[in-house]
């Protein structure tokens, strides 16, 4: 039995059958018309309940599989995607005076980083749409985690990146068998041209948020969050935003939870943007239904995003919510992906840290309430961007000699009392 109904545009809510269109609605545009998923929930609360949920041994997002937009499981890649830690982290929680604050690693994922959740779902539409040859644009996560899978299920991949992708990420797209595409531009131009070809060559293209699914395979997120907390939703979810699709993802997760019966309350969404690359956050405080293109600068590459493609979508979740946007600098990130190793032992890139240094900036100005339950999510690994988790470091390896009063002499603070 499906439970995947349709599909509806977010501006215009003209309604279409799963397989009339790919992407976007035409009427619309790629912007204004990127498409919600429906599904039919009457079904999906028969099937996902507190019970069913606790009895079900599946730990990875599929146990959410009547509500992902899959018409075919059996294509469905072998590689364990979610179900990653939820950890409580009390010493960040000493640090800002609040009671709860949960770290979700979702560093965790078999190509580290969050992308995952979505790629493993757009595998399994490629596969149900027949196609050979795939595409994507990417800052070097969502390509790294889509050929991971399309290697799997032996698909032609080509993958459009910007000129600044870190060397870890191209290196993991090399290696999956991916074919890269260097462009001479930034992501925004990436991200163009890779629609470009998708459009002229039929290839299936997993770019975020014009592909409606990618947004249903990140809410498992939300959905895990949850369950993990004990059907007690948090207060608060920070998360770091470039084109926005996690952010709208996830506040859809905790809606159908919401919808299901399965969560009592809503948490408030908050997303955290590099103050260099920070239209939401413009167009939030203005209180603009569209974000201004700009030119990105900031050292989180992944959320290094100029023309958010999700923009319709995450300005109305953080509305919905009663939530917002927030700005953190370079340097608030990078004393945050320090903050989070040391404190919580979690490592994490650029981009994957941003939402933490957005807890630190609200909770010093009393945003957040004492009591409030707080969750950080962690989007991404700090092995992704070896030259820019280095900035966190002031420090160097001390050099000895093989020989013990030269390691006493390098230390001394160790034999103070
Ligand atoms: C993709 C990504 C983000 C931002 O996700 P959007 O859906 O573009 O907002 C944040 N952090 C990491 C590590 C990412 O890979
Ligand atoms: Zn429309």
């Amino acid at each position: 039995m499906h439970t995947l109904l349709g599909l509806k545009c977010v501006s215009c809510g003209r309604e279409f059958t799963p397989d009339e269109i790919d992407y976007t609605c035409p009427a619309c545009g790629p912007l204004t018309g990127t498409r919600e998923v429906l599904y039919d929930y009457r079904a999906i609360s028969k099937l996902l309940t507190r019970k069913t949920l606790a009895q079900n041994r599946e730990f990875s997002h599929w146990r959410y599989l009547p509500l992902l937009p899959v018409l075919q499981p059996e294509k469905i890649q072998p590689l364990s995607v979610g179900w990653t830690p939820l950890y409580r982290s009390p010493q960040l929680e000493n640090q800002w005076g609040l009671e709860r604050v949960w770290i979700k690693d979702d560093s965790r994922n078999p190509t580290a980083s969050l992308k995952d959740r979505a790629s493993s779902v757009a595998v399994v539409k490629a596969l149900e749409k027949g196609v050979g040859t795939v595409t994507a644009a990417s800052t070097g996560n969502a390509a790294s985690s889509w050929s991971a899978f399309t290697a799997l299920a032996g698909l032609k991949t080509a993958i459009f990146v910007p000129q600044n992708a870190p060397r870890p990420k191209i290196a993991q797209l090399l290696l999956f068998g991916a074919t890269v595409l260097k462009v001479n531009g930034n992501y925004d131009d990436a991200f163009d041209l890779c629609c470009r070809a998708a459009e002229k060559w039929g290839w299936y293209n997993r770019s975020t948020a014009i592909n409606p699914y990618l947004g249903e395979g990140k809410k498992t997120a939300a959905l895990e969050i949850c369950e993990q907390l004990n059907w007690e939703a948090p207060d608060y979810v920070f998360v770091s935003v470039g084109d926005g699709c996690i952010f709208q993802g996830m506040w859809k997760g905790f809606k159908e939870f919401y919808q299901l019966g399965l969560i009592e309350r809503l948490p408030k969404m908050i997303g955290v943007q590099a103050q260099g690359s920070a239209p939401l956050v413009r167009a939030w405080e203005s209180r603009a239904e569209r974000c201004e293109p700009l030119q990105p600068r900031t050292i989180a590459d992944s959320i290094s995003v100029g023309v958010p493609r999700d923009q319709v979508k995450a300005l109305k979740a953080a509305r919905e919510s009663g939530g917002r946007f927030t700005a953190v600098s370079d340097e608030e990130i990078l004393s945050a992906i320090s903050l989070l190793a040391r404190s919580a032992g979690v490592f994490a890139e650029p981009a994957g840290a941003a939402a933490l240094a957005g807890l630190k900036k609200l909770a010093a100005q009393g945003a957040c309430g004492r009591q409030d339950r707080v969750v950080v999510v962690v989007t991404g690994h700090g092995l992704k961007d070896i030259d820019g988790v280095m900035q966190a470091v002031s420090r160097q390896p001390l050099q000895v000699e093989n020989d013990l009063e030269d390691v006493a002499e390098k230390i001394p603070s160790f034999f103070h009392c």
